[in-house]
């Protein structure tokens, strides 16, 4: 990839689902394409960092192509494991009219479901981890499995692994960094409707850090008693917000891994790219919109988010 936003020294291990989605939404419907939280993070974070190491486990339906796409990202796919005779994750979403929400229609777990991670000797000493969607036990398996502290562990769960594996979800929310949710799954982790009160709750189990995402209308960081909003930028068209959170997720970590600043003020700018990364990928249908950007685009689209909300009053 030519199109790199910056380069970076800082290595950054990403776990997830890299899976085969069927998406509809009330602008059109799509087949099998490809999608996973591993994929959309590894494509959006590739923009910042070209040290992008992928963990995760496809069968031997998932298209040559698509692994040759991530390479072409600049991704290291040794990690992939490809389990020829099994079938991939898949993955059916509808959304509703506003967008802001969608029922699941299908989660199939396949070669999910007894996913043993292994982590490539040449992937230890990452800086960074990304947690994407997964069991949480496995995700606490990749934590357990790093020979060295990473400096900075961010993770993102939701409802479904809330639902049915409570106990594994929160061991592993108490090993992270930073927790990346929802609103929704913010108030179902907590028990709290008040998202400060249930930011609170949610950092007294572990993460230092927490980003609550409220999808069209921006999101919060929290940490301590500080936080901060992101809103998000009004766009002209909105198609598909499938993986819109895992590529915030990429951005915001991709930017920190490559300026390797974990400074409060820091995952503020981390929050603004991984927004702008996301508001790209919500244009277009699965991850079109963000495989081929170039470092103007991401440039002024961050621009438009600081303009969004720049002023000066005087008091
Ligand atoms: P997002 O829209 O950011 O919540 O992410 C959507 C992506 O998450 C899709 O590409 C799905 O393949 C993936 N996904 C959905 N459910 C799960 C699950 N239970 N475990 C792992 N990945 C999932």
């Amino acid at each position: 990839m030519c199109n790199k936003f910056t380069f970076a020294v800082m290595s950054l291990l990403v776990i997830g689902s890299v899976a085969f989605d069927a998406i509809e939404t009330p602008f059109g419907k799509t087949d099998k394409i490809i999608g996973g939280a591993a994929t959309y993070i590894s494509l959006s974070s590739s923009y910042f960092t070209d040290e992008v190491k992928l963990v995760a486990v496809v069968g031997g339906d998932f298209p040559k192509e698509d692994i040759a796409l991530l390479e072409k990202h600049g991704v290291d796919t040794e990690g992939l494991q490809i389990k020829e005779d099994e079938k991939s994750f898949f993955w059916s979403g509808k959304y509703h009219n506003d967008m802001n929400s969608r029922d699941t229609l299908v989660t199939e777990l396949n070669v999910l479901a007894d996913f043993d991670p292994v982590i490539p000797s040449s992937y230890q000493g990452s800086e960074y981890v990304m947690l994407g969607n997964l069991s949480p036990d496995v995700q606490r398996k990749v934590i357990e499995r790093m020979e060295t502290k990473p400096k900075l562990i961010a993770m993102d769960t939701m409802n479904f692994w809330m639902d049915i594996a409570r106990e594994e979800l929160d061991k592993t929310i108490a090993m992270v960094d930073v927790l990346i949710i929802n609103d929704e799954e913010a108030r179902q982790l907590s028990g709290e409707y008040a998202l400060k009160t249930a930011a609170k709750k949610i950092m007294a189990t572990g993460p230092k850090y927490l980003i609550i995402k409220k999808g069209e209308h921006g999101a919060l960081l929290f940490n301590e008693d500080k936080v901060y909003f992101c809103p998000a930028l009004p766009l002209e068209s909105v198609f598909d917000p499938t993986g819109a959170g895992d590529t915030f997720a990429g951005g915001f970590i991709g930017y920190l891994a490559a300026t390797d600043d974990i400074s409060f003020d820091n995952m503020k700018r981390a929050v603004i790219y991984g927004s702008a990364m996301a508001s790209f990928c919500v244009e277009k249908f699965g991850t079109e919109s963000i495989v081929n950007l170039s470092k103007s685009e991401v440039n002024s689209r961050v621009q438009e988010f600081i303009d969004l909300s720049q002023v000066e009053i005087s008091l």
